[in-house]
């Protein structure tokens, strides 16, 4: 399929993946009338429930992928923990918009933060591990507090330590699983932010209302829409996500992660796919994020994106979810209800989130102190 004939509704759209991601495209890519198939090898992924075939098998494994490949019109990437390799022999016969050197720039924090420092884009101090016995000199170069993340697979804060005191570095040492790793200064933040950005084939951009996210224990726990801070920072970081969208040539999604301390911006890291912090576009942008996806890899024409009213998202993680259960009838009515269909509940994962229309953000987020015993 080349790049520049538009895929219609009734053409089938390939996953690799089918975690939340996965379900949440599927579910826009079938309100446009598209087939959609996902790949992933847990039976009855959260994808697998609302998609048209789950195909059961690894996306590390070429013939799995190749059977995908072989009945998709177009291939989307829904997480970056994927096998490089396997997109780019995809990509030699198939059209994979998102590309495997995308991925392979992405996947790697250290290609990330390397790229982005050389292109003059703002990074906070780092250096780039390749063995272990690298690490106690540059956490003396760095100083403390620092953070050292493995280069590949880490999410929501696993594989991450933070050292406070060159003293742990022993501990952490037998702890260390593979590198290689990237050991960053531990900033104080003042805020987190996000931009979404858009891209088309034909370099069409657009990119979603900035999200202020608060994480606890280094996982997303909410994302407010708009940002409680100065605007022209907000668009600075808009300013930002969409040169380095372009200096990449993305295609699909680009989210671009921000530390704001004082009112100085960082990137702190990219993802090439939807990503968490814009799950309130769902219901708060004309467009969702998940939406503009499939009509940027489609060829169709980018949506509009303005926020329709501000937001809260909440992220429900396993523990959670009990509590929350119990809450459901008695939610406030401008509560949306996401619940990914996960069969575990389990504890520190993302099993579902929760998206509220409102302009008193701080009353949300006490509420849920209360109500579910958040430790912010
Ligand atoms: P993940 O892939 O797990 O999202 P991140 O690098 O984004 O990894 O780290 C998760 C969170 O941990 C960040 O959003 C931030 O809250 C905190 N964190 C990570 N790196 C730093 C840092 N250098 N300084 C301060 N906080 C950090
Ligand atoms: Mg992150």
């Amino acid at each position: 399929m080349s790049k520049f004939t538009p895929i219609l509704p009734g053409k089938t759209i390939g996953l690799l993946g089918g975690g939340q991601l996965g379900r949440m495209l599927a579910m826009e890519g079938k309100r446009m009338g598209y087939r959609v198939v996902c790949l992933d090898p847990t039976p009855e992924s959260p994808c697998g429930q609302v998609c048209d075939e789950q195909i059961i098998g690894s996306f590390e494994d070429l013939d799995s992928a190749r059977k995908l490949a072989e009945q998709s019109d177009v291939l989307i990437y829904e997480t970056e923990n994927i096998n490089a390799q396997v997109v780019a022999e995809l990509e030699k016969e198939h059209w994979v918009p998102q590309s495997s050197q995308i991925l392979s720039y992405f996947q790697d924090r250290r290609e990330e933060k390397t790229r982005l420092h050389e292109a003059g884009f703002p990074v906070v101090p780092h250096r780039i591990a390749e063995k272990a016995e690298e690490i106690p000199a540059f956490i003396e170069e760095i100083g403390c507090p620092c953070i050292l993340k493995t280069a590949f697979g880490g999410y929501d804060g696993k594989g991450q330590w933070v050292i406070r005191q060159k003293e742990q570095w022993e501990k952490i040492r037998e702890e260390l699983k593979a590198g290689p790793w990237v050991l960053e200064k531990r900033v104080e933040l003042t805020t987190e932010l996000s931009v979404i950005v858009a891209r088309t084939p034909d370099g069409r951009k657009r990119s979603f209302p900035a999200a202020e996210n608060i994480h606890q224990h280094q996982i997303l726990r909410a994302s407010i829409v708009p940002p409680r801070i100065d605007p022209t920072i907000v668009a600075e970081a808009q300013d930002i996500a969409e040169r380095i969208t372009e200096h990449f040539q993305v295609v699909g999604l680009l989210a671009v992660e921000f530390f704001l301390v004082g009112k100085t911006l960082y990137v702190n890291e990219m993802a090439p796919r939807p990503h968490n912090s814009g799950h309130y576009t769902w219901e708060a942008c004309y467009t969702s994020q998940f939406e503009q996806l499939i009509r940027a890899v489609c060829g169709l024409p980018l949506g509009p994106v303005d926020l329709s009213f501000p937001v809260v998202m909440i992220n429900i993680l396993g523990e959670d979810y009990e509590g929350l259960e119990k809450l459901i009838p008695h939610l406030p009515e401008e509560v949306k209800i996401h619940i990914y269909g996960k069969k575990e509940m389990a504890w520190r994962r993302k099993v579902g989130h929760l998206t509220i229309k409102t302009d008193k953000p701080e009353q949300v987020l006490s509420l849920l102190e209360e109500k579910l015993g958040w430790d912010s």
